[in-house]
């Protein structure tokens, strides 16, 4: 089974651990440099993506967990997760970073004025049978994507899930619901890009 990684700084680190193993993977909470070195792949959880930023940069992860995606670690994030894979945010509060890795623009607390948080189906491309019930807390949706980045699913016309090459993200919560089918989606990648490496 392949190893998974959650970037435990802050946010909903134990779901996305307990959602991986039920993928069939073997998850483990990363909270140091060093710790990136033994995982097939990375979760970016769900939080307050300022703060994770934050964190990121005091315990000298930032520059670790760039040179890993850009290396082609596969990574998954969620909500906050989705907004730290980023290229860009169009409201970033001051001094906020992000890991970066999917071209594409994020509007934070997009769908949070009007709704705190609601649930919604998503089909979700690559994602078979019936809708993945999208849990959305103060979400975040995609403005923009680059030539490059694949939409995976869209919310009431706005873009809320996306892959780019081995490197996926969605506004919404899978983590929360019970339901395996979105980490299985992300295991397979990893699987795949180990397979490939071992060519
Ligand atoms: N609003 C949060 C942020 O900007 C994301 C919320 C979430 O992850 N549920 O980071």
């Amino acid at each position: 089974s392949p190893v998974i990684g959650v970037l435990a700084l802050q946010g909903d680190v134990r779901e996305h651990l307990v959602a991986l193993a039920a993928a069939d993977a073997v998850a483990r909470p990363v909270r140091r440099p060093g710790a990136l070195d033994g995982v097939d792949g990375l979760v970016i959880p769900g939080g307050e993506s300022t703060t994770i930023s934050k964190l990121a940069v005091l315990f000298g992860m930032m520059e670790p967990l760039r040179a890993r995606v850009r290396a082609g670690l596969p990574v998954y994030g969620t909500c906050a997760g989705l907004i730290m894979l980023a290229d860009k945010i169009l409201d970033p509060r001051s001094g906020q970073e992000t890991i970066g890795g999917i071209d594409m623009i994020v509007r934070r607390n997009a769908f949070g004025r009007q709704n705190e948080s609601f649930e919604a189906a998503v089909d979700i491309e690559g994602v078979e049978g019936d809708p993945v019930e999208g849990v959305f807390i103060r979400a975040p949706w995609v403005e923009s994507v680059g030539a490059g980045t694949e939409v995976l699913a869209e919310h009431e016309g706005h873009i809320v899930a996306v892959r780019q090459g081995n490197a996926l993200a969605t506004s919404f919560h899978p983590e929360l619901t019970g339901d395996h089918r979105v980490h299985r989606l992300f295991t397979d990648m990893v699987r795949a890009r180990g397979a490939a490496d071992s060519l």
